[in-house]
């Protein structure tokens, strides 16, 4: 079998730093640390703090008050940060830098007058925290479908559009050209939406899965940015498979002389990424 490693792969600046900020509080803190969210949308690495006594919640009912939170990778909404502060939960932020400058984005443009078009996922941690810094001047859209759908807003209604960090950049680009279609008077806006993590580990996809019969991409299956990266392969017509573990490699479509493009996404440890290469290396 001809394996190609993808790089970059895996951990992103933003996942080492939550996990960091996390390690810290675990180490050094006696007390239960809850977080709101999965810290980074992994299993592997939520079940590692979990049995290290780590609490992950998706509600701030099941937090008690004054008790120690972090915010997870991907940010909360200001709702959550005053109702912990009302409640004197004592909160650590793990939200990554690049995730709060979408959410400042979305304000300035708000105080600015601007109805912004956010394009994400609907429902997903980093979405609900990002709609929640300007919920009346923003306008969430997560497909093609939903752009007919859209309310009318009058020409002289200043509007721009942003997008969650870890979006499929070709995806992304079809959804903008629509919104320009639907709304002529549409801005480009002050910064790229999609993270420089997510478009690398993109774009490398994209170059080297055509020479492969098939991509494996190590992540979980609650992990945007690693749902997009087989995304990415099969948009260039080479089948892809998400897999958390050994458990998941897809045997039935491995031959001997297969040749198989493996990367991870940014939520991946590479000791997971690295398990799943040596049981293919020794097929
Ligand atoms: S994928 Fe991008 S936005 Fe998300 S944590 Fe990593 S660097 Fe930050």
């Amino acid at each position: 079998m001809k394996l190609t490693l993808a790089e970059p792969r895996g951990f992103c600046s933003g996942v080492n730093r939550a996990i960091n900020i996390l390690e810290d509080v675990v180490r050094n803190e006696k007390e239960r640390a809850y977080v709101y969210h999965e810290i980074v949308h992994n299993a592997w690495v939520v079940r590692d703090f979990q049995r290290r006594g780590v609490v992950f919640v998706e509600s701030l009912d099941d937090v008690p008050d004054g008790a120690l939170l972090l915010f997870s990778a991907h940010g909360v909404s200001p709702q959550i940060r005053a109702e912990a502060a009302a409640r004197k939960i004592r909160a650590i932020d793990a939200t990554c830098p690049l995730v709060h400058r979408i959410h400042q984005q979305v304000r300035d443009y708000a105080d600015a007058g601007y109805r912004v078009i956010f394009i994400g996922k609907r429902g997903h941690d980093e979405v609900v925290g990002t709609l929640g810094e300007a919920p009346d001047a923003t306008t969430l859209v997560s497909s093609l479908d939903e752009i007919a759908s859209l309310p009318d807003f009058p020409p002289t209604q200043r509007m721009t559009y942003l997008t969650q960090t870890t979006l499929s950049v070709s995806q992304a680009a079809k959804i903008v050209d629509a919104l320009r279609e639907r709304y002529p008077q549409l801005e480009d806006p002050n910064v790229e939406g999609i993270c420089y993590a997510t478009q690398q580990r993109q774009d490398v996809v994209r170059r080297l899965a055509p020479q492969h019969d098939l991509t494996i991409v190590v992540g979980s299956v609650n992990s945007s940015n690693s749902k997009r990266l087989a995304d990415v392969s099969r948009e260039v017509g080479v089948p892809a498979y998400l897999v958390d573990g050994v458990e998941d490699l897809p045997w039935e479509a491995l031959k001997p002389d297969s040749a198989v493009l493996i990367t991870a996404g940014a939520s991946a440890p590479e000791s997971v990424f690295q398990t799943c290469v040596q049981f293919l290396r020794d097929v």
